[in-house]
């Protein structure tokens, strides 16, 4: 018997290297409680969360919080059901309502996760004889819808658009064509340059998807993201995001205004196979949602965080992922992952808590330091965060 586990020794042999040696396991941290969006306690002390993806901290408004006891009062934990049988509620129609009001989009359909969504609304969209055109540094979501459609995939270099034309004109003529982009890419917190980028898909005959997930709430003036910013939300066929980000809880959706939009509802699997969310989740969802269309404050605040924090790390001496700040991700790059993973460990000492995030998450084999800011980060906390970092950094090598 071959033991299908073997092709997973590498990984145990690294792992085991690594806690060996003492090393907190970064990827095994608990919650033991969670004061705020901005403050846990980990391993028995208070710890500064600057790893969470909560931007627009979300998760402890007193609304939202409000709104999903209510909904868990009046209308029970769970659906038991799929959202074409019994499992569609007046919450999730109220919801995607409030998602095309957010968006300004006629349709909106609301997945378990935004993982799902990726995976639903890419695998059916895009079928056989069809071809997608994405980013190579696209989320493992966006991959694994490719996978599950039967679309051709044809990858280009991040964020470059020659290469992205040059892939299009190379399709068959006549065959369907999807292409994927990111707002922000979560790995670095670097964006993309979208509108250039949407016009060479329009110009080729491509549809365009946009994955939203961590600008939402934050990115754009109204926070719709990257295109809203840009000024091609228009132009952008289908809008991919998340709840588990700037609306503080869980669920993904798809925002369009293509007018056949709700056929998809019969036909795409990832949707119809399996349960909708709880009435109190979609309800905590719908209250964020529409507080976030104005959040302008917490958006300005939100960017001074972000400033701060990168000019900081770079005065310090840190090498950065971006060379300005471009989004609510700072990414903070290490020499490899044994260092990597003694500055998380000295960070953590310090009572911070950031993401160690390694490959295949990230591009080039990088081993980063993933921080995220929150808009509920005080000046106060950013400034410790920024000390922490420079005693850490000194403390695990990584700086001279
Ligand atoms: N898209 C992107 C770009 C993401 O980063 C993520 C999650 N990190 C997702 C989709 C999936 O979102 P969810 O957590 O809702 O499954």
């Amino acid at each position: 018997m071959t033991d299908l586990f073997s092709k997973f020794d590498p990984l145990i042999e690294l792992r085991t290297n690594l806690l060996s040696a003492g090393q907190t396991d970064p990827f095994g941290m608990v919650m033991e409680k969670v004061l705020s969006p901005t403050v846990a306690i980990c391993n028995g002390r208070e710890t500064i969360l600057l790893g969470t993806y909560n931007y627009m901290g979300m998760t402890f408004d007193p609304d939202v919080i409000a709104s999903g006891k209510k909904a868990l009062e009046e209308f029970g934990a769970g659906t038991t059901g799929s959202r074409v049988l019994n499992g569609t509620y007046v919450g999730h129609r109220a919801v995607e309502e409030a998602l095309c009001d957010f968006y300004g989009m006629k349709h909106a359909m609301v997945f378990s996760t935004g993982y799902q969504a990726n995976l639903g609304i890419i695998s059916t969209v895009a079928g056989k004889g069809d071809y997608i055109v994405l980013d190579i540094d696209s989320h493992a979501s966006i991959w694994d819808g490719c996978k599950l459609g039967d679309a051709e995939v044809v990858p280009f270099k991040h964020n470059d658009i020659e290469a992205m034309e040059k892939r299009l004109k190379r399709i068959p003529e006549g065959a369907g064509k999807l292409v994927i982009l990111e707002g922000v890419y979560s790995m670095l917190g670097d964006i993309a340059p979208l509108k250039e980028m949407i016009r060479v898909a329009k110009e080729n005959g491509a549809m365009v998807l946009v994955d939203e997930a961590h600008s939402m709430g934050f990115i754009g003036p109204n926070g719709r993201g990257v295109a809203e910013d840009q000024g091609c939300l228009d132009d952008v066929d289908f809008v991919i995001g998340t709840f588990s980000k700037s609306v503080g809880t869980v669920g993904g959706f798809c925002v369009s205004n293509h007018p056949k939009f709700e056929i998809l509802r019969l036909v795409c699997r990832p949707y119809v196979f399996t349960a909708s969310l709880p009435p109190s989740v979609v309800a905590t969802a719908c209250t964020s949602i529409r507080k976030l269309m104005h959040a302008g404050d917490k958006r300005a605040h939100l960017w001074e965080n972000s400033k701060t924090l990168h000019k900081g790390l770079k005065d310090a001496g840190f090498q950065l992922g971006t060379d300005e700040p471009q989004s609510a991700i700072i990414s903070v790059i290490m020499p490899d992952l044994e260092r990597g993973a003694a500055m998380w460990e000295a960070l953590l000492n310090e009572g911070l808590y950031v993401n160690l995030a390694r490959p295949p998450a990230t591009p080039a084999n990088m081993t980063l330091l993933r921080c995220s800011l929150c808009a509920e980060h005080t000046a106060e906390q950013v400034r410790t965060i920024i000390g922490m970092f420079k005693r850490a950094g000194a403390a695990a090598g990584i700086l001279g």
